[in-house]
């Protein structure tokens, strides 16, 4: 789950394992779980879509942040009826800032301007 630390009179928006509730501090320690129809393949950037007509309505499911290895094992194991996809989080997190319209142009905006 993405939460807000408070540090020292500042904040930083974090992703926090949702097994051992702990920070997942680098993008290549974690991992996105989501309980999906096993058919699928493939990650969608909705901007590809002229609409979102084209696909229809779509269906909503949770995600999960884990961490790889024994945090993933643990959340499988609860899954363990459920089809599931998973993926990096540097994969999740870049379709999530393309699905909000986000460049890496705006990033770096950010990068170079913080609030
Ligand atoms: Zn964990």
């Amino acid at each position: 789950m993405i939460k807000i630390f408070h540090l020292a009179g500042r904040y930083a928006p974090v992703v926090v394992c949702d097994i051992c509730s702990k920070r997942i501090e680098r993008a290549e320690q974690g991992v996105a779980i989501s309980p999906v129809p096993s058919t699928d393949t493939g990650v969608l950037n909705l901007d590809d879509l002229a609409t979102l007509s084209e696909i229809g309505d779509p269906e909503e499911f949770e995600v999960f942040h884990v961490h790889k290895d024994q945090c993933t094992t643990l959340l499988e194991q609860r899954l363990q009826h459920t089809a599931h996809g998973s993926y990096g989080l540097d994969e999740h997190l870049y379709y999530i800032a393309g699905n909000l319209g986000l460049t890496l142009n705006d990033l770096r905006r950010v990068e170079d301007d913080p609030e």
